[in-house]
């Protein structure tokens, strides 16, 4: 399913990079992140582009609450994540590092392209490093991370969505670089979306209107991007406004082992190589938050053999190692949460509208 991912970037390889030896090139070299100050060690909200003297003008005139809600509810300042902190994806990796980051970082060398991705559309079954993918783009752009959730938006925040869409891509135009994650967007662009007026319809309205600035601003540094388990559900309309559209599959084998030998270096345990290929085996199917679940609910199996008694009293290493065992326990309690049928929709949808389009 990612023969047009890899067409795209052959050709994009060869003809439009050039001598150009991007510095993120060598997963180990952290140089590029000193290119641009870390958001959360710089100043706080500061200029960045020629247009910002009204950005700020705006800011000024924002009611602080929303400010304030954007800054603490919406920035996300979770820890940096790095590639290797992402299983499997090669190809959607390398997707991404060609067509977001490396134009980003070195937009002088990229002013000759026309249209560069600044909103990408990842679609695929949930938990499978959707948002892991966002968050990696800002901590290699040393951008600021906008998370919000399409569901957070019309539950909690109703009354007020469309402020704070609009006041969110305000704060992340004097924040640059930004990233603007979205997830559940179909939510925003649902082609269900009748009433005119409704508060989801502004949402969308604002939206729309927002990342038009965004993709017609030559100098602007933010990156949009914006997840979705039920790509069907978007607005066919509006499928145009995602430049590039990439599907985010099921861990593959290599990408659980990686998933499961990470997790389990975190902690004591005893299983050989044989049964360590059993487990990527027998989790063929499950998500790559599946696989997390599951070795979480292994790696208490320990702990759950202690007498409750003593369990305030335990220190770590009184604990017996993780055995395969743990992970048959778990194997009752954790199953694959994605169905063949949701598989088989994403897969229809790619080979439509995937990057290729
Ligand atoms: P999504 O946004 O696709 O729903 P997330 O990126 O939030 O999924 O992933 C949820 C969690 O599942 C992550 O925090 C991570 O622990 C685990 N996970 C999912 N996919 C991967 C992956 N490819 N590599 C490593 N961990 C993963």
């Amino acid at each position: 399913s990612y023969s047009t991912a890899k067409n795209s970037l052959g050709s994009r390889t060869s003809e439009s990079f050039g001598k150009y030896t991007s510095p993120v090139m060598n997963e180990h070299n952290d140089e590029h992140r000193q290119l641009l100050p870390h958001p959360l060690q710089g100043p706080g909200i500061r200029a960045a582009t020629s247009s910002n003297n009204s950005v700020e003008e705006q800011l000024k005139n924002t009611d602080t609450h929303l400010i304030d809600l954007v800054t603490n509810e919406i920035i996300n300042q979770g820890p940096p994540v790095d590639w290797n902190d992402i299983a499997g994806l090669d190809l959607v990796k390398a997707v991404m590092k060609e067509e977001v980051l490396w134009p980003v970082l070195r937009s002088d060398a990229f002013t000759g392209l026309s249209a560069l991705p600044r909103s990408i559309l990842l679609f695929g079954p949930r938990g499978t490093g959707k948002t892991l993918l966002g968050r990696c783009i800002a901590s290699q752009l040393g951008a600021t991370f906008f998370k919000i959730t399409g569901s957070g938006l019309v539950t909690k925040w109703i009354a007020e969505g469309e402020k704070i869409v609009h006041a969110s891509f305000l704060v992340a135009r004097c924040r640059q670089p930004s990233v603007i994650f979205i997830s559940d967007i179909e939510i925003l662009l649902s082609s269900q979306v009748s009433e005119e007026h409704s508060p989801v319809s502004r949402m969308r309205t604002e939206f729309l209107m927002q990342l038009d600035t965004v993709l017609s601003s030559a100098e602007d540094q933010i990156v949009v991007i914006c997840a979705t388990s039920k790509p069907e559900e978007i607005d066919e309309s509006l499928r145009r406004y995602f430049m590039k559209r990439l599907l985010i599959p099921l861990p593959d084998s290599t990408a659980r082992h990686h998933i499961i030998v990470q997790l389990l270096s975190q902690h004591n345990y005893c299983l050989n190589d044989k049964e360590v290929t059993l487990l990527v085996q027998r989790t063929e199917g499950f998500s790559g938050l599946d696989v997390v679940r599951l070795c979480q609910e292994a790696v208490v199996g320990p702990l759950h053999a202690m007498p409750t008694t003593n369990l305030s009293a335990i220190i770590p290493n009184q604990l017996r190692p993780v055995t395969y065992q743990d992970f048959e326990n778990a194997f009752c309690k954790i199953q694959p949460s994605i169905s063949q049928k949701e598989l088989d929709t994403y897969i229809e949808w790619n080979k439509m509208f995937g990057c290729s389009q």
